[in-house]
């Protein structure tokens, strides 16, 4: 399973962009930032989008990949989410007023966007992967992802608090090779991650310990820009060489 990190950030300075993962080239792990990072032609060879929420900086690119890609597809572009997920997305963005709704144009019978619903539980395929949800904390639904593929696994969490139900997930699966987690405010900051459901470096450390494998890389993303070097400082004092800050770019074969 190759993974590309396109953005890996809280928020957006001309340094710094917001989260997204491209999986082997056709699979996109939110979209953050998307048409900024790929040419026109990495674009129309996505053809699948995982979203772990509908908060603006995961998934704000959709809206122009759906846009840049309407004659270079040949088949809807199929975004897959919890139904909580997807009903926001629609409402609030593919909702004729913000922006087209992409699910019924060009037109209704042959449209550009199809909004697919994950059902709880059980894994589906996606994109020749095994994809497994788990709602996470966070003030709007949202889910985190075990995504498994030629013998390996991955745990992404995008947006969350303290949580449990991922981490179980991630402790009955013996391929486990990486978990990519936020970190979003510094220590200082910690009402306002519980407030907003986000995690520090010291919250990050009590969430790791649910995992409780002591040698899993740790891919940290979803820093605030305004708060990175205090961010990074206070990672560094936690001493864990399992740690690895993402700033996009970064290219990882599991
Ligand atoms: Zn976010
Ligand atoms: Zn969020």
């Amino acid at each position: 399973m190759q993974v590309q990190v396109l953005g890996s950030y809280g928020s957006r300075t001309p340094e710094f962009n917001t989260s997204s993962l491209l999986i082997n080239k056709t699979l996109l792990l939110d979209a953050g930032t998307v048409t900024a990072a790929l040419s026109l032609e990495e674009q129309a060879a996505v053809d699948d989008v995982l979203l772990t929420h509908a908060h603006l900086d995961h998934m704000v690119d959709l809206a122009f990949l759906v846009d840049n890609c309407l004659l270079r597809r040949s088949s809807p572009l199929r975004v897959w989410a919890p139904s909580p997920v997807l009903e926001a997305v629609h409402r609030h963005l593919f909702n004729n007023e913000v922006w087209p709704d992409f699910t019924r144009l060009p037109a209704p019978a042959a449209p550009a966007l199809e909004l697919i619903p994950l059902e709880a539980g059980s894994e589906i395929e996606i994109a020749g992967l095994g994809v497994c949800w788990r709602r996470v904390s966070h003030p709007v639904f949202t889910a985190g992802y075990r995504l498994t593929g030629g013998g390996s696994s991955v745990l992404f969490s995008g947006d969350t608090g303290a949580t449990d139900d991922l981490w179980e997930l991630g402790k009955t699966s013996p391929d486990l090779k990486a978990v990519f987690i936020e970190t979003s405010f510094p220590n200082r900051l910690t009402d306002l991650a519980r407030a907003s459901g986000h995690l520090t470096p010291a919250g990050l450390r009590e969430e790791l310990k649910k995992l409780d494998r002591a040698e899993m890389p740790v891919k940290i993303f979803h820093m605030k820009p305004q708060f990175l070097q205090e961010i990074m400082a206070e990672l560094k004092a936690l001493g864990d060489n399992r740690f690895q800050v993402l700033d996009g770019g970064e290219k990882f074969l599991f």
